[in-house]
């Protein structure tokens, strides 16, 4: 359940994160709430109601462009596909996925283009400047973030390897995550 609405520890732990002048409290299980030293926070209205939530920081390589994601993601997929490949010039793309989740962007708004492939649902944001993909939300009610972009440490496994069908020829075994041929069940 994302953004559960639960009591504080009696005696948290804390850490001031002082570019953001929000201090977290950890409830003990990686999540945590925010609060703001600001009652005027635009980018935690929440934490002031004491709403636990997981939030990230991403950037690109250039730096130009920072984002944070305030909740949790869905599924992570490895998609081994022939517009991934172009896409990320490797051998798969690495990407986080959530109906809930929110996108804000801190810095560099102006700098991030997208590209769809016409015809396709196929979709990519990025910076200008430097190229490196970006969380994007050009399909409606889905969040898309690459994993590479995150800034914050992230727990979570990928889900699964996906169409594994057109995977390169050099590209290595999938390891021990499930496997489609083409897009899950
Ligand atoms: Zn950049
Ligand atoms: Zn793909």
């Amino acid at each position: 359940m994302v953004n559960a609405r639960l009591r504080l520890p009696r005696e948290p732990s804390t850490k001031r994160i002082k570019r953001y002048n929000h201090t977290r409290l950890y409830a003990g299980d990686g999540r945590y709430w925010l609060r703001c030293a600001s009652a005027l926070c635009a980018f935690h209205p929440q934490a002031m109601e004491g709403v636990l939530m997981t939030d990230y920081f991403g950037s690109c390589l250039c730096g130009t462009v920072s984002f944070e994601i305030k909740g949790d993601f869905d599924s992570f997929y490895l998609c081994h596909c022939q517009h991934c490949q172009k896409d990320t010039g490797s051998a798969h793309a690495a990407n986080l996925f959530s109906q809930s989740a929110k996108l804000i962007w801190l810095s560099g708004a102006d700098a991030v283009t997208s590209f769809t492939l016409p015809g396709t649902r196929h979709t990519k944001s990025f910076c200008k400047l430097c190229g490196s993909a970006l969380p994007n939300t050009q399909i409606a009610g889905l969040l898309v973030v690459p994993a590479g972009c995150l800034d914050t440490e992230l727990s979570m496994a990928p889900t699964a390897h996906i169409f594994l069908s057109s995977k390169a020829a050099w590209d290595g075994e999938a390891g021990e995550v499930p496997e489609f041929e083409g897009l899950p069940d």
